[in-house]
C-alpha cells in the first residue's frame, strides 16, 4: 500500500514537472495583447502561475498557459489530482 502511494506520487511529480515546462507566455484572452503587468506569481505544487493585467483592456488572466491539446489533457488528466478530486472532468467539458 505505502510502496504504491509513493509510486503514484513520483509519477505524479514527474507529470507535474513535465507540464510546468510547457507554459509558455500567452497572449490577453479579452484582447490578444501582451502588453501586461504580474501582479500575482503563484507556485503550487511545482507548477507556477503568473497573474498579469492587462494593460490594454484591464482583464486580469494568467499570462502563462498550456497551449493547444496539453491544456485539455492538463484539466483532464492532472488537475483533479491536483486538487484531490475523487471525479475526473470529462473532455467534453473542458
Ligand atoms: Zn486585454
Amino acid at each position: 500500500m505505502l510502496y504504491r502511494r509513493l509510486k503514484t506520487a513520483l509519477r505524479r511529480a514527474a507529470a507535474l514537472r513535465a507540464m510546468a515546462a510547457a507554459f509558455r507566455p500567452a497572449p490577453c484572452p479579452g484582447c490578444g495583447g501582451w502588453e501586461r503587468e504580474t501582479i500575482l506569481r503563484r507556485g503550487r505544487d511545482l507548477l507556477v502561475i503568473d497573474v498579469a493585467i492587462c494593460r490594454d483592456c484591464g482583464l486580469v488572466h494568467a499570462a502563462r498557459a498550456l497551449p493547444g491539446a496539453a491544456a485539455t489533457d492538463f484539466h483532464c488528466d492532472v488537475y483533479p489530482w491536483l486538487m484531490g478530486w475523487t471525479r475526473q472532468i470529462g473532455r467534453a467539458h473542458v
